[in-house]
C-alpha cells in the first residue's frame, strides 16, 4: 500500500549541497532544496506506515498538520548540525503538529477508536521504544529522554514523530503513533486543533519560570510567541506582558492574545520600558544597547538570534531568567551580563508531564483550553493548503508576517473533512 507525501531526502551530500546553494550570490539562496532533484519532494509512492510490533500502536489520518519553524529551517538547510544526532533519519516526512483522525487500532488499543479526532504528542520516549525508563523518563522529563537516538521498536531514527518517514508524518496521508501521545479533541474546530502540539510547547516554556515578580516580556511573537502570550495570560492574569517584534502585523496579534503592548525590537525598548514601568536606563561607554536597572523578571526569547539575545540579557533585572524557547545555534552573545547579574538561562524544549499541573501534561491542559473560546488563538492559522500546493506553503510559512502569516496548515488529504 502506498500513500502520498512530502518526503525530506536528508542524506548528507543534499543537505550540504543545499546548504552551499543558500550562501551563493545571485538569488540561488531561498528554496535551493526544493527543486525536483532537491532534498525535499511530493511523493506518490511512500509506503504506508506499519504499527510497531507492540502493544498500543495506532495508525491515523491527519486532518491538519502544521508548518513549524523547525521545518523551514531544515528546508533553508539553516539547522544545528549537532542536531542531527537525534534526528539521524535519512527519509524524513515533516509535520508534528498534528491533528488527525483514528484509522486503525493496533492490539491493545483502548484509549481511542477508529474514527475518533484526536492531536499528537509528537515525543518518542523510553515508553514508547520499549525500554526500561532512562533517568530522564524515570523522573519526570520523558520530552528529554536519554534514548532519543535510539529506535527501539519504533523503528524511527527521530526524537519525535514528523522527522522521518518510518511512521509517517503530518505531511502524508498516514501517520503513526502510540496511544499514550493522543489527546482526543471532540469537536474542537480544526483550526484550533492543529495548534495543541505548538501551544503544548509555549505553555512548557511559560512553566519554566516560577513567577518572581510582575514584568514579562515576549521576544518574536510568531506562532509559538503568541500562544506564549496566551498562556502567560491564562496563567497570570495580572502579569505585565511587553511583546517585542517588528510590524504592525504580529504586534497587533500580540496584543489581541494578551500582551499589554507590542514593540518594535531595538536598544530604544530600553528606554520604554523604563518610562513605563520606572527603571533606570545605565549606558555602557562602548557599546550600543544600553542595560535596564530595575528590569524584568523574565525574558522569553523566540527568536534566539544574536541581537535577541543581546537585548533580552539587558532588559532583566539581576536575578532574572531568559527562557530560550527559539532554536538557538552558534550565536556570537556577550555573557556578561550573565555572570555579573547572576542571570538565568533556561532553555525548554518539548512539553509532557508537568510537577505544576499536578503531574497532567502539558497538552491535556491546553486541548481544555482550546475547547474554551475563552482562550483567543482564532485566527493565528492564516493560511491552509494542500499538498500539490507544499512549496507555496512552505514559501509563505518562510515569509511569515511578510506574507500575512502566523501559522501555514497542509491539508494532506481532502478526504478527511475539517471540522468548523
Ligand atoms: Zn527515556
Amino acid at each position: 500500500m502506498t500513500m502520498r507525501g512530502v518526503l525530506t531526502d536528508l542524506s548528507v551530500p543534499r543537505y550540504l549541497a543545499t546548504a552551499a546553494a543558500q550562501r551563493l550570490p545571485g538569488g540561488l539562496g531561498k528554496g535551493a532544496g526544493w527543486g525536483s532533484s532537491g532534498m525535499i519532494s511530493l511523493r506518490d509512492d511512500l509506503p504506508v506506515p506499519e504499527l510497531p510490533e507492540a502493544p498500543g500502536w495506532v495508525r491515523l489520518r491527519p486532518e491538519l498538520s502544521g508548518i513549524c519553524g523547525s521545518d523551514t529551517a531544515v528546508a533553508h538547510a539553516k539547522t544545528a548540525l549537532v542536531l542531527s544526532a537525534f534526528y539521524a533519519a535519512r527519509r524524513q516526512i515533516f509535520g508534528h503538529e498534528i491533528v488527525a483522525v483514528v484509522d486503525r487500532a493496533g492490539p491493545g488499543v483502548t484509549a481511542v477508536s477508529p474514527g475518533d479526532r484526536v492531536t499528537i504528542d509528537p515525543v518518542l520516549s523510553c515508553a514508547h521504544r520499549g525500554f526500561a525508563p532512562c533517568r530522564s523518563c524515570r523522573e519526570g522529563f520523558p520530552y528529554v529522554c536519554e534514548r532519543f537516538d535510539q529506535p527501539g521498536v519504533t523503528r524511527c531514527h527521530s526524537s519525535t514523530l514528523g522527522f522521518d518517514a518510518t511512521l509517517g508524518g503530518g505531511w502524508s496521508q498516514y501517520v503513526v503513533a502510540h496511544q499514550t501521545q493522543l489527546h482526543p479533541v471532540g469537536a474542537i474546530p480544526s483550526h484550533r486543533a492543529v495548534l495543541a502540539e505548538p501551544a503544548s510547547i509555549a505553555l512548557h516554556a511559560a512553566l519554566h519560570w516560577k513567577r518572581r515578580g510582575d514584568r514579562a516580556v515576549v521576544v518574536g511573537p510568531g506562532t509559538i510567541g503568541l500562544l506564549l502570550i496566551a498562556a502567560l495570560r491564562r496563567l497570570h492574569p495580572d502579569l505585565d506582558i511587553t511583546a517585542v517584534g517588528p510590524g504592525a502585523f504580529s504586534q497587533a496579534h500580540a496584543v489581541r492574545v494578551g500582551a499589554d503592548r507590542a514593540l518594535a525590537p531595538g536598544p530604544h525598548v530600553v528606554e520604554a520600558l523604563a518610562e513605563l514601568h520606572g527603571g533606570r536606563v545605565i549606558r555602557p561607554r562602548l557599546t550600543r544597547i544600553p542595560v535596564l536597572e530595575q528590569g524584568v523578571d523574565v525574558v522569553f526569547d523566540c527568536v534566539a538570534l544574536p541581537q535577541s539575545l543581546d537585548l533580552g540579557l539587558h532588559l532583566l533585572r539581576p536575578t532574572g531568567m531568559l527562557v530560550l524557547v527559539g532554536g538557538a545555534g552558534k550565536q556570537p552573545v556577550d555573557w556578561s551580563l550573565v555572570w555579573n547579574r547572576q542571570l538565568t538561562v533556561q532553555g525548554t524544549v518539548n512539553s509532557g508531564p508537568e510537577a505544576a499541573l499536578g503531574g497532567r501534561t502539558t497538552m491535556a491542559q491546553v486541548v481544555e483550553w482550546l475547547a474554551d473560546p475563552s482562550y483567543v488563538v482564532d485566527g493565528l492559522v492564516t493560511q491552509t493548503f494542500g499538498l500539490d500546493d507544499w512549496r507555496t506553503a512552505l514559501r509563505t510559512a518562510s515569509a511569515g508576517p511578510r506574507a500575512g502569516a502566523v501559522k501555514v496548515a497542509l491539508r494532506p488529504d481532502p478526504g478527511i473533512p475539517l471540522v468548523s
